[in-house]
């Protein structure tokens, strides 16, 4: 048996390895190695198989998300409401810019931001929501959507961990994680659903006119050459990533289906195990499974974690602690009770490896060796 990891990129690349080797030393021998063709190339292809009108390459996810608010000229003191069970790239970016990160609740079955906890954390300041569409699912847009709506709100959703993900609206329409709301960002960090061979990131909107400054403001503020409109950063693509991006875009449907179907052996062979709670799916999307994350009941998880590690299963707390408790935001002056489930899930949830490229002798190994932990607890 091929030893197992969360995500294993190398044997993923052996079997992509002409096309990844043609598309980097084609790169290399034209030697345009920043806004090389392939970069427009591959905006082109991501808009097409994404169906928006618009999508700006950027150095990372974390960019993505920042340059996105600057772009919509959010300013100090703003309110930006987010979830407290995501990447701290999420809350830190609002941070940065001087705004004020409005934490709410997770729903405790699918992970993602509750609307409810939208809908209660909305004051007179508030300017934006951002809905993380949290191990590969979309959170509930229609009525996120509505809520901004009502109270004249953007809706920049966090699609890192969710690219290829299909939203369904109750009218059965369907449309790509991330293409919903005023913009969307994501990550092709290398273990993303899409990921480069190092860092990268995109922003994608249907407004034409936010995309120029989403442009202009990735690239130092210009639009002409050395004629700098707005305050802007140094964040792209650059070409290697992109070429990358290329060949594994064309596989991307299929690496999804691969996660989807690990996921479904998953819930299979853990539908007996009354200790386990497999991952709840919401209505209305589809799951790619970035992570395939169990929760664990009776104060389990630490020791099933310890017991997978000893034979050789690797597997990672997503996320380990809540956003409200860490040093660098106590200065929003939440309390330690204040998040009851984003506390609960921090210490069940547990996520097993999935990735493109497991196999069947892998799969039954971990399935077989977590029921013969909670077979033991007896
Ligand atoms: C990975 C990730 C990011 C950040 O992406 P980077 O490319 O690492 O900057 C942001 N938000 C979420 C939810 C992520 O998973």
């Amino acid at each position: 048996m091929r030893e197992i990891q969360m995500v294993d990129l190398k044997t993923q690349y052996e079997r992509l390895k002409p096309d990844i080797d043609n598309a980097i030393f084609s790169v290399i021998n034209a030697s345009s190695f920043i806004r090389g063709p392939g970069v427009k190339l591959f905006e082109g292809e991501l808009r097409e198989y994404l169906g928006v009108r618009n999508v700006v390459s950027c150095g990372n996810g974390t960019d993505a998300l920042q340059i996105t608010m600057m772009s919509l000229g959010l300013k100090p003191g703003d309110e930006v409401i987010t979830t407290n069970f995501t990447f701290i790239a999420t809350l830190e970016t609002v941070a940065l810019l001087g705004m004020k990160p409005v934490i709410v609740e997770p729903d405790p079955g699918t992970f993602n931001i509750s609307v409810e906890g939208i809908a209660r954390a909305i004051t007179g300041k508030t300017r934006a929501i951002i809905p993380v569409h949290l191990f590969g699912q979309c959170a509930r847009m229609d009525e996120i959507m509505k809520l901004a709506a009502d109270n004249k709100l953007f809706v920049i959703e966090d699609a890192a961990q969710a690219a290829g993900a299909d939203y369904i609206f109750p009218d059965g329409t369907r449309k790509k994680a991330g293409t919903i709301g005023t913009a969307g960002t994501t990550s092709f960090f290398p273990s993303k659903n899409l990921g480069c061979y190092g860092d990268g990131g995109a922003v994608f909107t249907n407004d034409d006119e936010l995309a120029s400054k989403i442009r202009s403001i990735a690239n130092h503020g210009m639009k002409v050459k050395y004629h700098y409109n707005d305050i802007g950063v140094n964040s792209r693509l650059d070409t290697l990533q992109a070429e990358i991006l290329r060949v594994k875009l064309k596989h991307l449907d299929s690496f999804n289906r691969a996660r989807q179907d690990v996921a479904a052996f998953y819930d299979s062979s853990f539908s007996g195990c009354s200790q386990i709670e497999i991952p709840e799916r919401e209505d209305n999307s589809t799951h790619i499974f970035h992570q395939y994350s169990i929760k664990v009941r009776n104060g389990l998880r630490d020791e099933l974690k310890k017991y997978l590690q000893e034979h050789n299963i690797p597997s990672m707390v997503y996320y380990p602690g809540p956003l409200h408790m860490q040093k660098a935001y106590s200065y929003l002056g939440y309390g330690e009770n204040d998040f009851p489930v984003t506390t609960r899930l921090c210490r069940e949830v547990l996520s097993l490896p999935v990735h493109t490229e497991m196999e069947h002798d892998q799969l039954k190994y971990i399935t077989d060796t977590v029921l013969e932990f909670f077979e033991k607890q007896k």
